[in-house]
C-alpha cells in the first residue's frame, strides 16, 4: 500500500510530497544514526480530531537525539506546532504523524560532527496495524529467534531507525512462519517487548509487563495502559518475565501507538486463556479506544485538538 500526502514538513517548510526528497550521502541513510517517532491522530466522538500524547512523543523525540548526540535544532514546541501544522495542511482527520531526524549529507566519516540535524515530517492515513481482525480476536504470535540487543549495547530508550534491524529480521521470521507478530527476549532469555510493541501479561487477576529499566522502549501507550489499568483498580506488576510465563497466562496483549492494544491468542502454538481476548484485555482496550477516539473526558490532558 503506497503512502500519499499532500505536503511534507522538511527542515521548517512544507514541500509538495513528490519533493520531499535527500540526498544519496545523507549520513543516516548510511549507518542508521536517525530518531523518529510514530503519532496518532483520531478524529473523536464530537466529530473532531485531535493528537493523543503529541508531547511526550515530541518529549522522547528529544531524548532520543539527546541520547543519539546530535540535538534537535528546534524547540519542542515547534516540532509540536509543526506537527499539527503537517495534519491541517493535508486535510487529515485520522492519520498516523512520522517526525524523523536524521544527519543530512556533509563527512562521510562516521562522526560527521558537522553534518546538519535535518528534520522531516510526515503524515498519512494509517488503519491497524495488526488487521481489524487482530484487534478483535487477537493475533498469533512467536518468540523470535532473535534477541533484543544488550542494553549496552543498543540504547532502548532512544527510538533509533538503525535498532529497528533487530525488529524487522524477527517480524519478518514471524510473518514467513506464519505468525502475525514476534515477541523478542532479551540477551539473558527474558521477556522484552515486540517487533514494535510493549507486552502485557494477565495471570491470576494481576497485569504484568516487563520493566521500563530493561531493553524496553518506554512506550506511550505502555504508559496509558498502565495509568488505565490502575484506575480501574487493577494490580500492575513491572518484572522481569520467562518465556514459558506467558505460556501459562490467561491473557497476553500488546500495545503501541500502530498496534494500539493488540490481544495475542496463540504464542508458539499454545493457546494463551480461552484463545479469545480476555476480560482485562477487553476492558482495557476499550478505554484506551474511549480516550483517543471516543468520547472519555480528557482527565489527563493527553489530547491536543487539531
Ligand atoms: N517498543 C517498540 C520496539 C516500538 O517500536 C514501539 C512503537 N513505537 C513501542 C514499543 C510502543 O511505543 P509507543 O507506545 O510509544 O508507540
Amino acid at each position: 500500500m503506497g503512502i500519499k500526502s499532500d505536503k511534507i514538513w522538511l527542515d521548517g517548510e512544507f514541500v509538495d510530497f513528490a519533493d520531499a526528497n535527500v540526498h544519496i550521502l545523507t549520513h543516516s541513510l548510511h549507518y542508521g544514526l536517525a530518531a523518529f517517532e510514530g503519532i496518532r491522530c483520531y478524529k473523536r466522538d464530537d466529530g473532531r480530531s485531535a493528537v493523543f500524547r503529541l508531547r511526550e512523543h515530541v518529549e522522547r523525540l528529544r531524548d532520543s537525539c539527546h541520547i543519539g548526540t546530535f540535538p534537535l535544532p528546534w524547540t519542542e514546541d515547534e516540532v509540536i506546532e509543526a506537527c499539527l501544522e503537517t495534519v491541517r495542511v493535508n486535510k487529515f482527520e485520522d492519520c498516523y504523524i512520522r517526525p524523523l531526524a536524521f544527519l543530512g549529507d556533509g563527512e562521510m566519516g562516521l562522526s560527521a560532527m558537522s553534518n546538519k540535524v535535518r528534520l522531516a515530517i510526515i503524515a498519512w492515513p494509517w488503519g491497524t496495524y495488526l488487521g481489524d481482525d487482530g484487534i478483535k480476536n487477537g493475533i498469533r504470535a512467536k518468540i523470535s529467534s532473535f534477541s533484543r540487543h544488550h542494553v549496552n549495547s543498543a540504547m532502548a530508550k532512544g527510538k533509533f531507525t538503525g535498532q529497528y534491524i533487530n525488529s524487522i529480521l524477527a517480524k519478518r521470521e514471524a510473518m514467513a512462519d506464519g505468525y502475525q507478530e514476534a515477541l523478542m527476549l532479551d540477551t539473558n532469555g527474558f521477556v522484552s517487548e515486540g517487533s514494535g510493541e510493549n507486552v502485557f501479561v494477565v495471570y491470576k487477576d494481576k497485569i504484568y509487563t516487563t520493566t521500563y529499566h530493561e531493553a524496553i522502549l518506554g512506550g506511550i501507550t505502555r504508559d496509558t495502559i498502565i495509568t488505565l489499568a490502575k484506575e480501574r483498580g487493577y494490580e500492575i506488576v513491572e518484572r522481569r518475565m520467562t518465556r514459558d510465563f506467558l505460556y501459562v497466562s490467561d491473557e497476553i496483549f500488546v500495545v503501541g501507538t500502530a498496534a494500539e492494544v493488540t490481544p495475542i491468542r496463540e504464542v508458539d502454538r499454545r493457546q494463551i486463556g480461552t484463545g479469545k481476548p480476555g476480560p482485562v484485555t477487553t476492558e482495557l482496550q476499550k478505554a484506551y479506544f474511549d480516550v483517543v477516539k471516543g468520547s472519555a473526558e480528557d482527565k489527563h490532558e493527553w489530547l491536543t485538538y487539531v
